[in-house]
């Protein structure tokens, strides 16, 4: 009999949401059911409140690392729809990810999606970025959040792309641009708005019209407005797209690459296009300062955007490690949740005056 060693790493990923990484040998399978039907019992254990009991329940999706192609954002992704499937057959139990889940899961989850807006279960929440060395808050990144009635909040990585794939991303990205450069309106003059562009979104003729509208409609003016654009082949193939960034730079608006690094065409984007700003995706940044070879990376990144008259974001700094050591490479802005997590809208102002220079004071 062959005994291996499964190493447990729970993480909470936002709300009550929590992640378990297991490691092991080819009997991993039977592990990881036996660990999730474990929460499960260990959860519903009931609670004993002064004068009553209760009981909550867990729903458990699995999913397995079978491709060394695939992302992790995928395999959270994979899970979280073998989780949702839990919490449509009634809660409290797990099952596995498997292909055929996709179709039943999109179709679910797009007929719930054409309802969300309707029935306001989609609302935006703000995540701050700061300039460490400065001490100060330079802006927020919107970032659209669903409150499904039955699931609780469903992530972004779930329904964004199914969004794309029908078509509702056109009429959500709207909703984002209008409720986010209302809020903006109110934030001090220095605390610039990111609002999430899906290439899609630039492929619609009428897209910088609907940028313009927003920021008339609100006031806010288009200067502290950044919109960020994951690198993708669509938004440089597609003529119309390039040609509607290029005309919202042209009013002021400005435009910034989010995940640098993560796809083939983050290089060719800032040679093609003259990007106010590179956003360093997370896992280049979550082995610092110890990573060498993310190190080199990310040094030789700030360099490059530098050189190309670009400001530098780096995403997902969680540890003062991390921050020190990007102060130290001239990283120009950070966001993370060292800093902050998103938040929202009415708790947002308050934070100005929070203590800023969480870096700089250490
Ligand atoms: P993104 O634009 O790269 O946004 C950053 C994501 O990283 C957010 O996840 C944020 O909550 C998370 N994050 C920030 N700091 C940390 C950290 O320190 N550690 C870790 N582990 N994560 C951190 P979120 O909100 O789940 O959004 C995921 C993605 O969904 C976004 O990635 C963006 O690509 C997309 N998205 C969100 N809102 C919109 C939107 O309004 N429109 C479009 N087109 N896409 C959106
Ligand atoms: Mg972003
Ligand atoms: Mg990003």
């Amino acid at each position: 009999m062959h005994w291996y060693k499964i190493s447990v790493r729970p993480a909470r990923l936002g709300g009550d949401e929590f992640g378990v990484l297991l490691r092991g040998g080819p009997t991993l399978g039977q592990a990881a059911e036996r660990v999730a039907a474990s929460i499960c019992e260990a959860i519903s254990a009931p609670v004993i409140l002064p004068q009553t009991q209760t009981r909550v329940s867990a729903s458990v999706g699995i999913t397995y690392f079978s491709h060394e192609e695939t992302k992790p954002e995928e395999l959270i992704r994979q899970a979280d729809l073998a989780m949702y499937s839990v919490k449509r057959s009634g809660r409290h139990g797990y099952r596995i990810y498997d292909p055929g889940l996709e179709a039943t899961a999109s179709r679910q989850l797009h007929t719930d999606l054409l309802q969300a807006l309707t029935r306001r279960e989609l609302h935006v929440a703000y995540q701050p970025l700061w300039n460490p060395p400065d001490g100060l808050l330079t802006g927020y990144e919107a970032l659209l959040r669903w409150q499904h009635a039955h699931f609780g909040e469903i992530s972004p990585r779930v329904f964004i792309p199914i969004a794309e794939q029908t078509g509702l991303i056109a009429s959500f990205g709207a909703y984002v641009l209008r409720a986010a450069c209302t809020a903006a309106h109110d934030w001090p003059d220095q605390v610039r708005l990111c609002v999430n562009i899906s290439p899609l979104q630039l492929t619609d003729a009428h897209f910088a019209e609907t940028v313009m509208q927003a920021l008339a409609e609100s006031g806010l003016p288009p200067h502290r407005l950044e919109l960020e654009i994951t690198e993708s082949r669509l938004a440089l193939d597609h003529e119309g797209a390039l040609h509607q960034l290029v005309q919202l730079k042209e009013e002021g608006v400005r435009v910034a690459v989010d995940d640098f690094g993560t796809g083939a065409a983050s290089l060719e984007m800032m040679h093609r296009f003259g990007l106010n700003r590179m956003k360093i995706d997370r896992r280049f940044i979550s082995g610092l300062p110890d990573d060498e070879r993310g190190y080199a990376i990310v040094h030789a990144l700030i360099r490059l955007a530098h050189d190309l008259g670009a400001q530098v974001t780096a995403e997902g700094v969680e540890h003062m490690e991390q921050a020190l050591c990007l102060m130290e490479l001239g990283c120009d802005e950070m966001q993370g949740y060292l800093f902050g997590h998103p938040e929202a809208p009415k708790s947002i102002l308050a934070n100005q005056d929070a203590p800023l220079a969480v870096v700089a004071a250490s």
